[in-house]
């Protein structure tokens, strides 16, 4: 197969000029695998970027797209619906917890957080609160790359670039804690008290002109950082005794990252809205969902009869992202796979934390069937150097990973079976010793 010309094409988050002088392609994908174009095989070990969670192309979902895109394509979503939008939204709120019952329907992971951000600001404003317009993210955190998620998430190099144009943001710090949780098996014991960083933030602004706190339960992107025992719980106390919209970013946890369907239900702690993409459709079709409790989503009902929220995409339910995740709900459902999770967590952390000892390796996390790897910096070389290096010796051995800064991220399709888990495991270690 000829390789095809590269320059048009302007990747997103990628070292443009570095891939295009070394493509990684991938052509073809089937259960726990993809393919090269030269044919080579490569075990996923990634759910292709957090989202494949029951395996490549499940023949159900297959076939539903294929019957929908043939039966209607396209209905506009404003002033008009489909049958299949009302179906799903009502099939979600039975994995959602208890008052997350309200659906609304994006394209994606940005799209529901700022389309959460903005239904949290107007909530304030419906119950007279108006003046609450400050949203608070966490160091660390990933909420997509649109201007308030980007305002509100705390990575750096995503934010520079762009200046600061969603005035009245803060950050709590970060839970991620070397010292005291390196080489922890689940949920590090330490770092609570992190969580009181909100506090500091209501002293400092006063309560009445804080909106939302958003965070991701278990932040993703930026490594797999776990939060630390009693932290979400904390933050929950907090939000509730200052009336602050405590919004869970799912994106990466929804649909049984953690062996149950969302992170809340892990962690029994309920937030007030959720966010969530991803898997909802194995990503296959692009579709975002924001859950909202029901009392938010009344307090927009009691005005005069008309448009209750201006906000909404031209794809917002868009039939074909709907039916592919009625099919994929329910070959959820059919292999339990939201919860296999937490069947096969005990095999991917025994696997994982026999790597311990091996050079530069700082950090082994995992719970549910998520882990990272987290690698010393090497002097002088740029961020992220070495995770980078190993992501690239797995990939040449059929590995897929992920290099998240200075941590590998391992999260394989949740069908992913004990052998599996070994091949990752053993690669990993034939890997990391090669690395300088
Ligand atoms: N929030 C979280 C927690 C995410 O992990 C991501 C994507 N990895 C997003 C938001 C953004 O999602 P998308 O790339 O679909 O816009």
């Amino acid at each position: 197969m000829t390789t095809p010309r590269m320059d048009a094409f302007w990747m997103p988050f990628t070292a443009n000029r570095d891939f295009k002088q070394n493509p990684r392609l991938l052509s073809r994908a089937e259960g726990m695998h993809y393919w090269t174009p030269e044919g080579r095989q490569v075990l996923d070990g990634t759910a292709g970027l957090w989202c494949v969670n029951a395996g490549h192309a499940r023949p159900r979902i297959v076939e539903a797209i294929a019957r929908q895109a043939a039966t209607l394509d396209f209905a506009p979503p404003f002033q008009m619906a489909h049958p299949l939008a009302f179906e799903l939204a009502e099939r979600l709120t039975e994995l959602t917890p208890p008052g997350l019952n309200r659906v609304f329907f994006t394209n994606s992971g940005s799209e529901s957080v700022e389309t959460a951000l903005k239904i949290a600001i107007a909530y304030q404003r419906l119950r007279g609160e108006g003046q609450r317009t400050r949203l608070i993210g966490r160091e660390r955190g990933y909420h997509g790359v649109n201007f308030a998620g980007t305002a509100v998430g705390g990575m750096g190099p995503n934010r520079k670039m762009f200046g600061t144009h969603v005035a009245g943001v803060d950050h709590l710090r970060h839970t991620h804690d070397l010292q005291r949780n390196a080489f922890t098996q689940g949920q590090p014991e330490h770092g609570a008290e992190l969580a009181d960083d909100l506090e500091r933030l209501v002293a400092l602004h006063d309560a009445s002109t804080i909106a939302a706190v958003i965070v991701e339960p278990m932040a993703g992107s930026t490594g797999v950082l776990l939060p630390p025992k009693g932290y979400l719980q904390r933050l929950r106390q907090i939000c509730d005794k200052h009336g602050i919209v405590l919004i869970f970013d799912e994106v990466i946890t929804g649909f049984g990252r953690l062996g149950s369907p969302f992170a809340a239900q892990h962690y029994d702690v309920v937030p007030d809205m959720i966010t969530a993409a991803k898997g909802v459709t194995n990503g296959t079709i692009p579709m975002g969902v924001v859950f909202a409790k029901q009392e938010i989503h009344d307090a927009f009902m009691q005005g005069p009869p008309g448009i209750e929220l201006a906000h909404g995409y031209t794809y917002s339910s868009h039939p074909m992202a709907c039916a592919a995740a009625l099919a994929t709900l329910d070959t959820y459902a059919e292999e339990e796979l939201l919860t296999r999770a937490a069947r096969m967590e005990g095999k991917l952390q025994s696997a994982l934390h026999t790597l311990k000892g091996l050079p530069n390796l700082v950090d082994i996390r995992n719970t549910g069937l998520v882990g990272a790897l987290e690698f010393a910096p090497r002097p002088g070389a740029a961020p992220g150097r070495r995770a980078f290096e190993v992501f690239l010796g797995a990939w040449n051995k059929g590995v897929l990973l992920r290099a998240a800064g200075d941590n590998i991220a391992i999260s394989p399709p949740l069908i992913i079976n004990d052998s599996q888990i070994d091949q990752i495991v053993s690669t990993l270690a034939e890997v990391i010793p090669t690395v300088e």
